[in-house]
């Protein structure tokens, strides 16, 4: 049996458009987003007009189209942004991806108008800042099937109870894609999204999370008690919501891995600068062969985990809703953030190395992005759920 799949694999190469925009992404992030990085990190808080500062140079609604106020660009596209954004500033970069790709981004593809009429506009010009609420305290990797928060219909509203965890701008946000059990003797076929405003009574940031890494992209514990979601507010089908979660999986897997595809190049810039400066034993330490197989690993890391990448963004920009969540797509989406993550933790690690004792030092550059790396590995499912994925579609393909 054949593993290949019917969608076209994708380009290799950019073309002169995409590379134009991950050019200018790359020139906004460097200018705009990196000088804000070391502040963030040592505060654990994003500066208040972030949001403002993404709309101003066209940063948001990456994938929304221009009728609804965004910039009507693809998947692909807003993979090369997350690229860029996250070799400049990592935290940054999460606290958009959640915004545009994991709550905009999924209410475009999955709401009706009317919802997509109410919060896509602000979500496109910053007044609305979104999360996506999906992980609980006691439902992690099985989030579907622990799922303990319900909601449960009164006339024509949902009272939803309960609690969501880790979420990304769940400190700031004003509007959570919340996902609840609405027919608790369905199982995952009993789960609905809803858009949840956060200034619904009954809703409560519960405690926003110190990280190790990421630190400048605010992170909480959400809880629901008693808080009323009108049912107008359910996106896509009532007891629909599996598919909104798997289809967006795949889509926020194939969205991030290009960021650690940025964050490994930035590592292996400031290692390259660091290894030509730093002299030790009267040359640069470059000139050791030791540390020069460190770095040309590094860069064959990079280019490997960029080609994968790209080809299997590609591939998921092509792809309708009914690809996603099974199949091809589903295991290379989850391959490819795999890939890209622990080449990432790889690289990071190596660059420290590099760095010698400089980059165990808190404020260097190198030092946050190695605190920074392994959240990759944990969040959009762990690598142990992605290799399960794609050991299961091996499975169904060659067994
Ligand atoms: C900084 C941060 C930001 C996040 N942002 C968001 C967000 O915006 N929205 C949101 O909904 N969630 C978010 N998450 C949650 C994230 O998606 C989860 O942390 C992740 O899915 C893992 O769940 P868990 O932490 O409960 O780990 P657990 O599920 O408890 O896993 C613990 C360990 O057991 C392993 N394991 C579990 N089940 C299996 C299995 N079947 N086979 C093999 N190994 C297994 C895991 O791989 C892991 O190694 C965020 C997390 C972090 C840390």
């Amino acid at each position: 049996m054949s593993t290949t799949t019917t969608l076209t694999p994708g380009a290799f190469e950019l073309n002169d458009v995409q590379q134009q925009i991950l050019n200018e992404a790359e020139r906004f992030s460097r200018e705009q987003l990196l000088p804000l990085a070391q502040k963030m990190d040592d505060t654990e808080e994003c500066p208040d007009d972030l949001f403002d500062l993404f709309a101003r140079h066209g940063y948001l609604g990456i994938t929304i189209p221009e009728e609804y106020g965004g910039q009507g660009l693809g998947l692909f596209e807003q993979g090369l942004i997350c690229q860029a954004m996250g070799k400049y500033n990592a935290s940054a970069m999460l606290t958009w991806g959640a915004h545009d790709n994991l709550c905009a981004n999924n209410i475009y593809r999955n709401a009706n108008d009317d919802i997509k009429q109410r919060y896509l506009p602000g979500m496109c010009n910053g007044s609305i800042i979104g999360a996506l609420g999906l992980t609980e305290p006691g439902a992690g990797s099985d989030a579907l099937g622990s799922m303990a928060t319900t909601a449960v219909q009164d006339g024509d509203e949902y009272i939803l109870n309960g609690a969501k965890t880790y979420i990304t701008n769940g400190p700031i946000a004003d509007i959570v894609l919340v996902y609840a059990k609405t027919d608790l003797a369905a199982g995952h076929r009993g789960i609905t999204a809803f858009v949840l405003e956060t200034d619904t009574p009954g809703f409560a940031v519960a405690q926003k999370l110190s990280k190790m890494g990421y630190r400048g992209s605010p992170t909480a514990e959400l809880v629901f008690d008693d808080c009323r979601v009108p049912a107008a507010n359910i996106v896509g089908e009532l007891n629909g919501g599996v598919g909104v979660v798997m289809s967006g999986l795949d889509v926020e897997r194939i969205f991030l891995a290009p960021a650690a595809v940025g964050m490994a190049e930035r590592c292996l810039e400031l290692s390259m600068e660091h290894a030509t400066t730093r002299k030790q034993f009267d040359k640069p330490i470059i000139d050791f062969q030791a540390i020069e197989f460190k770095l040309a690993d590094m860069w064959i890391g990079v280019e490997l985990a960029k080609a994968y990448t790209y080809r299997i963004l590609a591939m998921c920009a092509e792809a309708d809703e009914s690809d996603a969540g099974h199949g091809a797509i589903h295991a290379h989406s989850a391959a490819a953030i795999l890939y890209a993550t622990k080449m990432m933790r790889e690289v990071a690690d190596e660059s420290v190395q590099v760095h010698g004792g400089a980059g165990y030092m808190w404020e260097m550059e190198i030092n946050r992005l190695y605190r920074d790396a392994k959240l990759l590995e944990i969040g959009a499912g762990t690598q142990e759920v992605r290799r399960g994925i794609v050991g299961k579609y091996l499975r169904g393909t060659m067994g």
